[in-house]
């Protein structure tokens, strides 16, 4: 297993324009997802996106399970998108915390307001095409990542700077 190295905020890779996937059978493709795969496991994420560890493809994954940071009410497995694109956006919106592996290493979380519903439309390993309707924290999760995708970090979409806290604090609150 290669676990890669989370890249930081300010690394030059989150201002570079990712790649639309035309080939499915590219070795650095499939190499890409299986180190998505690994470094999600290791880093205790419920998702990551390509430029997270140097990828240049538009692909990220998600998979909402118990981590250190999330216990959720709604668990969904491992899944892989490929060239995504979110096609709905629920007005109803939702103002909850994240954080991220890219921004110190997941040690800060911070409210940020996003839809509560979406759905998505991308392709699997395979090139196939599906959608997927999202709500709660995988749909946070979904905006989060394709946030990463198009080179927006979430610290630019907090709502409250003043309710940020560090990621112990933050564990803290969801004990109470
Ligand atoms: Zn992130």
């Amino acid at each position: 297993m290669i676990i890669k190295d989370l890249k930081q905020i300010g690394d030059p890779h989150f201002k570079q324009k990712l790649n639309l996937v035309k080939d499915f059978s590219d070795s650095e493709l499939l190499g890409l997802v299986k180190d998505l795969k690994d470094t999600l496991y290791i880093h205790e994420l419920v998702g990551l996106a390509a430029n997270q560890i140097g990828g240049s493809f538009r692909v990220f994954v998600t998979e909402v399970r118990k981590t250190k940071f999330r216990n959720p009410l709604k668990p969904d497995p491992l899944r892989v998108y490929i060239n995504p694109e979110i096609i709905y956006y629920s007005e109803e919106m939702e103002e909850s915390y994240e954080g991220c592996g890219s921004v110190a290493y997941s040690k800060l979380f911070a409210p940020v307001i996003r839809s509560n519903k979406i759905e998505i439309c991308a392709k699997n390993i395979n090139g196939k095409e599906f959608t997927l309707e999202a709500e709660g924290l995988l749909a946070r999760v979904i905006q989060h990542e394709v946030d990463h995708l198009n080179n927006i970090e979430f610290i630019e979409k907090v709502s409250d700077w003043s309710k940020a806290m560090s990621s112990e604090e933050y564990r803290r609150s969801l004990l109470s």
